[in-house]
């Protein structure tokens, strides 16, 4: 049995100091914000090589109040991809600004920049790339777009944490950027968290305002806001974790090297990194017209697989009010009808990888083969 993620074997790897941190976190009783979320804000920032973190409640939220910290609202556009996850996207309308939906370009999955330029009005106020798939998206041709409109680029990060795109870590490439901790993220809490990150200290001040009922001091609120607080235990664990990011992402690139050579030939696309992108492999996204059949083929030799995503943002019935149909963005739909996420973790050990590429490279030359 080869699970698609496997938090047990991650936890039992750092336990002791996993347990120990959270009992520490336990026992100062401070439980939402305090010194531990202080010192994981001082630290994910440093990493990150930003001048600011804030700690929130989830990775939407950090787009949420970050968004909202900027001011979009009504009578503004924000430019996303059609071929992510919905959460990058809902804070937007929840704002009350109109989001315009693009294609993605079909080597990496990212943002189409070309088409991003061409969807650019008067009313546009940012452009939201995702590094999906922990792959960084080609922030400095969109910086180079919305610094000749006017406009703000932000990052969702929420897959990519430690990537880097030029040598720069994701989080300080926009105005800001949101990663989230939900537990099987690169680095993940243990129950939901986020951050937002930025280089621009007025917008740090008013997201640490909104996320905490926009209370400026004791009893004293300034703006209205929300509670979007990250917790204690949580920051306790995530500085444990942290300390671990770039190991664990060193063996993701490792498992996805061993993944490249032993699916060459098997019939499935494989993913590569572009020129001058750091991947982090939140996910190894393989592609075959027989996706379907693959997936079924694999579960019966009890290898798990997951499908990102297998309705694109624009088909969702709960954004049917968007307007947008069928056929719209063909290279999210065909994403999403041939794209197969295999098994990756930093636990998984290279057994475990050729086994599954085994599976495939036999799958492909017999029940699923002969599809194309
Ligand atoms: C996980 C994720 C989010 C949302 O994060 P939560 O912490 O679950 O709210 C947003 N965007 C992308 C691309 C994600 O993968």
């Amino acid at each position: 049995m080869i699970p698609f993620v496997d938090l047990a074997r991650q936890y039992a790897s750092i336990r002791a100091e996993l347990e120990a941190a959270i009992l520490r976190a336990a026992e100062g009783s401070h439980y939402i914000l305090g010194d531990e979320v202080s010192h994981f804000e001082a630290e994910f920032a440093e990493y990150c090589g930003v001048r600011h973190c804030v700690g929130v409640g989830s990775g939407t939220a950090a787009l949420h109040l970050g968004m909202e910290a900027m001011g979009i609202g009504p009578g503004h556009e924000v430019i996303a991809p059609a071929n992510t996850f919905i959460a990058s996207i809902l804070p937007i309308l929840r704002l009350g600004a109109r989001v315009v939906l693009v294609d993605c370009e079909p080597r990496y999955g990212g943002i189409d920049v070309g088409l991003a330029a061409a969807a650019v009005t008067r009313s546009t106020k940012a452009i939201v790339p995702v590094h999906l798939y922990g792959h960084p998206a080609d922030v400095d041709s969109l910086r180079e777009l919305c610094d000749r409109n006017g406009i703000s680029v932000i990052e969702d990060a929420c897959q990519a944490h430690g990537a880097r795109h030029r040598g720069r870590r994701v989080g300080g490439l926009g105005q800001f950027a949101a990663f989230s901790f939900y537990p099987s993220k690169n680095l993940g809490a243990l129950g939901d968290g986020g951050a937002v990150t930025t280089n621009d200290s007025e917008l740090a001040g008013r997201v640490r305002l909104l996320r905490n009922l926009g209370e400026e001091q004791k009893g004293i609120h300034r703006i209205l806001g929300w509670n979007e607080r990250l917790d204690s235990i949580q920051a306790a664990a995530l500085r444990v974790k942290l300390r671990y990011l770039d190991a664990w992402n060193e063996r993701r690139r490792q498992h996805a090297a061993i993944y490249e050579s032993a699916l060459a030939g098997s019939g499935v696309v494989v993913p590569k990194a572009a020129v001058g992108a750091e991947h982090v492999w939140h996910l190894y996204p393989v592609m075959h017209p027989a996706r379907d059949r693959l997936r079924d083929a694999l579960a019966q030799e009890h290898i798990a697989t997951g499908i990102h995503y297998p309705v694109p943002v624009h088909l969702q019935e709960a954004l049917s009010g968007l307007g947008y149909r069928r056929g719209d963005f063909p290279v999210a739909e065909r994403r999403a009808r041939e794209q197969l996420s295999l098994p990756m973790f930093p636990e998984l050990t290279t057994d475990d990888i050729e086994h599954v590429s085994e599976n495939i490279l036999r799958c492909c030359a017999t029940e699923v083969g002969s599809v194309s």
